[in-house]
C-alpha cells in the first residue's frame, strides 16, 4: 500500500512538473508570438513584384493541421504523459472537421493542406477511416494535401508504422505545383526523430536538396514548404521545446530554406496559432481543426496567394460542445 502510495505521489509529481512547464512554455512562447493583423496578416516579397508578369499566382487555398481524430476523449493526464488512448470516441472531432470542410468549400479553393495528426494514434483503423470519409467530401472537387504528425507515425517512427501510414492515407513526402507555385511536402518526424529510420531521414533530405533546386530552375513565384512541426513559433533562434523542431536540425533547414528562397513555411502540431519570420521567410503556424490548447478555438487558415504576397487569416470552427 505504502509503495502505491509513493508511485502515485511520484506520478502525481512528474504530472505537475510537466504541466507547469508545459504551461510556463506556452506563456513565454504567447509573449513573443506575434499575432497576425486582423482581419489578414500579409507578408509581401520584396522584389518580385512582376517578375514573372505571364501566369503569375492569384489563388486562395486552405491550410489545415491536427484533426487528430480520438484527442477530445484522451484524458489530459494521459496527453501529457505522452501515452496513447486507443480511443473508439471520436464525434466532436467529426463535426469539427465536417463544418472545416464545408467552410473551406465556401472559399473556392485551389487545394487544401492538412499538416499532420490526421488522428491520435498510429495505427486506429477507425480513426482514419473517419478521417478519410470526411476528407473525400472535399478531395472529390479539389486536391487535399496530407502529411503525417507524430500522432499519425509514432513519436518515434518505425518501418512499420511509416508503412502503415503510406498504405493508409498515401506518401508522406512529396510536392505539387498550382500555377506558379511550387510546394514541397515534408514528413517532419524523419527531421526531429529519425533515430529508428536513419535511412528513410536520409533519403527524404538528399530529394528534399534536389526538389528545392527543382523548384528553383522553373519559373516559380512562391515556395512553399509545409510539415508537421514549426521549424519554430515566433523566433528562428528559440530555444528547442516540444512544439518546435530542436536547434541543431532547425539551423540546416534554415540554412537551406533561405539559401533556395522558400517564401513560407506553413505547420501545426501547435494547436493555436502562431508566426514568425526568419529573413523573409514567414513561418505560419496554424492551430487545430480539432481539440485546441492554450485557450485557442478549432479553425482553419484561409490563404490568398499573388505572386508577390501571400495573406492569410484564421476563421474559427464553431465547437459542438466547448
Ligand atoms: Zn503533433
Amino acid at each position: 500500500m505504502r509503495k502505491l502510495h509513493s508511485y502515485a505521489s511520484v506520478a502525481a509529481a512528474l504530472t505537475s512538473i510537466a504541466l507547469l512547464s508545459a504551461r510556463a512554455d506556452a506563456q513565454a512562447v504567447a509573449q513573443r508570438v506575434a499575432q497576425p493583423a486582423h482581419p489578414m496578416a500579409s507578408t509581401e516579397r520584396p522584389g518580385t513584384q512582376g517578375k514573372h508578369n505571364n501566369a503569375a499566382s492569384s489563388y486562395t487555398f486552405i491550410h489545415m493541421a491536427d484533426t487528430q481524430f480520438g484527442f477530445f476523449s484522451t484524458p489530459l493526464l494521459i496527453a501529457w504523459l505522452g501515452r496513447g488512448w486507443n480511443s473508439d470516441a471520436f464525434s466532436r472531432e467529426t463535426v469539427l472537421f465536417e463544418r472545416a470542410v464545408e467552410r473551406a468549400r465556401d472559399y473556392s479553393p485551389a487545394f487544401a493542406v492538412m499538416c499532420g495528426d490526421l488522428i491520435n494514434v498510429a495505427g486506429h483503423e477507425g480513426q482514419a477511416k473517419e478521417f478519410l470519409r470526411i476528407r473525400d467530401r472535399l478531395a472529390d472537387e479539389v486536391p487535399f494535401y496530407l502529411m503525417p504528425g507524430n500522432h499519425d507515425v509514432g513519436n518515434k517512427p518505425t518501418p512499420e508504422s511509416l508503412a502503415w501510414y503510406r498504405a493508409t492515407f498515401g506518401k508522406d513526402w512529396y510536392s505539387f505545383r498550382h500555377q506558379m507555385t511550387h510546394a514541397i511536402v515534408l514528413n517532419s518526424s524523419l527531421v526531429r526523430t529519425p533515430d529508428a529510420v536513419p535511412d528513410e531521414a536520409e533519403a527524404q533530405m538528399r530529394w528534399l536538396r534536389a526538389e528545392l533546386a527543382i523548384a528553383r530552375d522553373q519559373p516559380t513565384d512562391q515556395l512553399f514548404v509545409f510539415m508537421h512541426y514549426p521549424l519554430f513559433l515566433a523566433e528562428p533562434d528559440e530555444p528547442s521545446s516540444y512544439f518546435n523542431i530542436p536547434i541543431e536540425q532547425r539551423a540546416g533547414l534554415l540554412a537551406l530554406f533561405e539559401r533556395f528562397e522558400v517564401t513560407a513555411v506553413f505547420a501545426g502540431h501547435y494547436h493555436r496559432n502562431a508566426e514568425g519570420h526568419a529573413g523573409k521567410m514567414a513561418m505560419i503556424t496554424t492551430g487545430a481543426v480539432g481539440r485546441p490548447m492554450g485557450g485557442a478555438q478549432s479553425g482553419i487558415r484561409v490563404v490568398e496567394v499573388s505572386s508577390d504576397r501571400i495573406e492569410h487569416r484564421y476563421v474559427v470552427i464553431e465547437d459542438p460542445a466547448p
